[in-house]
């Protein structure tokens, strides 16, 4: 096989051309293999040939015989009308088609013809019965052409304006047999042997033009052997870039951390709580895993408000005390700032440096980091800029993870040589799904929260119930307690009629006069924004008015109500990364949805699953379910090549196969040197993503 074959532009496939071509692309198709990819979204079954005589009316049926008679008719509202009479020895059938005169020229008096159709008893014209807008075959020269719009399973292909079904399926008909014969085997013998999946060639004609014995069934359901094979190729080419990613670093030299714990057991020994058994054995993995001499890449996984940012504050402090700087970056700048201040404030005579890093800070502690006075840096993606350089980065610690991507974990990294790393996320995904975004790490859970904390309770409002919210808010604040309210928007827009923050919070004013109200949101200067968030976590403001800026990682305990105004607007991980702002103390806490509006089916499902569940898994399994894992969580910044027949909500047995393969292929053959084809599919998979079998 031409090693070029897959990528060949559809466009020279004889038959289709540049005009053709174009509307393919329309359609994503550009080379054979995206074609070959293109999978059909069903079929139909136009296997049994009828006899005339045995036709029954209003069915989908297939009948076959050589044409008696044909002609073009006019009728008086100016339209055309082409129609042929058909004749298999038992019986007459009329096709009809509109405006579709050029037909006249597609078939002869004499000829074969094949029509499917819905056919129905026709009396006025006494023949009996006839079929409109029939799909159709002809076989002008009877040399044995293979049929493939009638007498057989048909694909169906989702089709674009300017291109019709039957030019579609003659185009992709083109493609399959201009490549039969010469798409070569190419997953290593044994891999099928294991698998039972079928060959390469034999997969891709079947799922395009199933055999005559064809299992419609499972077809359908796409589903049969052919389909999955074609699904598995998808998932090892996946998974083996992520094994040669992960074992390409396992076999570089890393930092073996020697902070013999002193550090660490200080600060420990100073918080204000106990760390929970699961902070505890989660600590204990990374340091064991921060003591070998292989970098570590490792993802601490735990729902919000688990006390993630404790543990990594320790782990930091154990590559300080071994000679090491260390890095936090968080996606929002009130993120680092707050992260910033904790640790200021637990560091308290304790001799370690920390300093913090945002694109909108003035003077940046560029220096200190170039000379090692600064021990830890605390930043945004601003510390990925190439003005920042470290003098021995030994560990990067990536919070909220979900909201970068592999590229910039990875560039991050590059400001070390080599140094070890962890990631953070709340963000708890179904095991198939973290498999895939995190194939290339190890993975810590913490899944206890700490003691005493009690579940938040949800419910949902509608707007005419909007003075009840106001009252329970009111009782809550002269309880002691203070309460968030978060807008979709900053300020009114004449596009997006919706409540915003800014004319929100004047209007607050007036409803809780008593009471002190903060505003914050994304535009605010830094330091302003320091000063409202310090009000309001020292408790000089009762309620903080906001946009989704608070959405991930902000703790304030003593806040007890999360009020979602428009909540209808906010998908189901902001949904719960907001919920996760409360309940982060002793006090019963509440998250109150407040929706406008006639909501639509799929809104109303996301609020009441906020409503029923607490528990983040079982909300991700939820959104999982509802959108499909492209939508789901910010995956699609993953920085992971986009799948395009594989569903990972359905390939669980499949993907889990894959990965088992794919790993165990490149235990043997890290460069898969005895497995070129292969190595060919995954390098095209992953293409445009990055470089998988480096050669330096
Ligand atoms: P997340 O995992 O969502 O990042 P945080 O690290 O922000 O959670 O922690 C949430 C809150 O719980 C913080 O106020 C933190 O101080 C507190 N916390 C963390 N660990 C414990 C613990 N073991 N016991 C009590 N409170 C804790
Ligand atoms: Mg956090």
């Amino acid at each position: 096989m031409p090693p070029d074959l897959y990528d060949k532009p559809v466009q020279y496939v004889k038959g289709i051309g540049p005009k053709r071509a174009r509307l393919l692309a329309r359609l994503g198709i550009k080379t054979i293999l995206d074609a070959l990819y293109y999978l059909p979204s069903r079929y139909e079954d136009r296997r049994n040939i009828k006899s005339i005589a045995d036709l029954s009316p209003e069915t989908f049926q297939t009948v076959e015989g050589r044409v008696v008679a044909k002609e073009v008719q006019n009728t008086r509202r100016g339209l055309k009308i082409f129609e042929l009479l058909l004749n298999d020895g038992t019986g007459l059938i009329k096709g009809k088609w509109f405006n579709q005169p050029y037909l006249d020229r597609v078939f002869k008096v004499g000829e074969r013809v094949l029509l499917s159709g819905t056919v129905r008893r026709d009396y006025r014209w006494g023949v009996g019965w006839e079929i409109l807008n029939p799909d159709y075959e002809t076989f002008p020269e009877e040399n044995g052409k293979e049929n493939i719009h009638t007498s057989r399973i048909v694909p169906v292909y989702r089709v674009t304006e300017g291109l019709g079904q039957r030019a579609m399926r003659a185009m992709m008909f083109s493609i399959i047999s201009s490549v039969s014969g010469r798409l070569a085997e190419y997953m290593p013998e044994e891999v099928l042997r294991r698998t039972g999946l079928p060959g390469l060639e034999e997969s891709f004609l079947y799922v395009h033009f199933p055999g005559e014995d064809a299992d419609l069934e499972s077809l359908q359901r796409m589903d049969s052997p052919y389909h999955r094979r074609i699904v598995f190729d998808e998932l090892i080419c996946l998974e083996t870039g992520l094994a040669v990613l992960k074992r390409g670093r396992a076999g570089l030299r890393g930092i073996a951390f020697d902070g013999e714990g002193g550090l660490v057991r200080k600060v420990q020994e100073r918080l204000p709580f106990e760390l929970t058994g699961a902070q505890k054995r989660v600590l204990r993995e990374i340091l064991n895993d921060m003591a070998a001499p292989r970098p570590m890449n490792r993802l601490i996984q735990g729902d919000v408000g688990s006390g993630k940012t404790v543990v990594a504050l320790l782990v930091m402090l154990n590559a300080v005390q071994s000679g090491y700087q260390a890095a936090i970056m968080a996606p929002t700048e009130i993120l680092a700032e707050q992260h910033y201040r904790n640790m200021t404030e637990l560091l308290k005579g304790v001799d370690v440096r920390v300093a913090l890093l945002t694109g909108s800070l003035k003077d940046r502690p560029t220096e200190g980091i170039k000379n090692g006075d600064v021990h830890i840096v605390v930043g945004t993606h601003a510390l990925i800029q190439e003005e920042v350089e470290f003098r021995n980065l030994g560990l990067v610690v990536i919070d909220e993870q979900h909201r970068f991507g592999v590229l910039q974990r990875a560039s991050l990294r590059k400001k070390g040589l080599n140094p070890d790393v962890l990631v953070m996320t709340a963000t708890p995904i179904p095991r198939t799904l973290a498999l895939t975004l995190y194939g290339d790490l190890d993975t810590s859970v913490i899944d206890e929260l700490p003691p005493g904390r009690k579940p938040v309770k949800t419910r949902l409002f509608f707007e005419k119930e909007k003075s009840r919210l106001y009252d329970f808010i009111r009782d809550e604040v002269r309880k002691g307690r203070q309460a968030y309210i978060v807008y979709p928007a900053i300020e009114e827009s004449e596009k997006l009629n919706l409540r915003s923050a800014i004319p929100a919070r004047d209007a607050l004013e007036r409803i809780f006069p008593k009471f002190r109200i903060g505003l914050l949101h994304g535009r605010m200067k830094p330091g302003e924004r320091e000063e409202v968030m310090n009000a309001f976590k020292a408790g000089e403001v009762d309620i903080l008015v906001s946009t989704t800026v608070v959405e991930v990682g902000v703790d304030v305990p003593n806040a007890t109500v999360m009020l979602v105004v428009h909540a209808e607007r906010f998908g189901l991980s902001q949904l719960h990364q907001l919920r996760g702002r409360v309940g982060r103390g002793a006090e019963q806490s509440w998250c109150l949805l407040l929706a406008y509006g006639r909501l639509s089916d799929e809104a109303l499902q996301r609020l009441r699953v906020m409503v029923k569940y607490t528990d983040g898994f079982r909300i991700a399994e939820e959104d999982f379910r509802l959108r499909g894992p492209g939508e789901l969580f910010g995956t699609r910044q993953s920085g992971l090549p986009d799948l395009r027949v594989a569903d990972l909500t359905r390939a669980g047995d499949l993907l889990i196969q894959a990965r088992q393969e794919a790993f165990r292929l490149v235990e043997r053959d890290p460069l898969l040197e005895r497995s070129p084809g292969l190595r060919g599919q995954v390098e095209r998979f992953w293409r445009e993503k990055m470089e998988i079998f480096r050669t330096s």
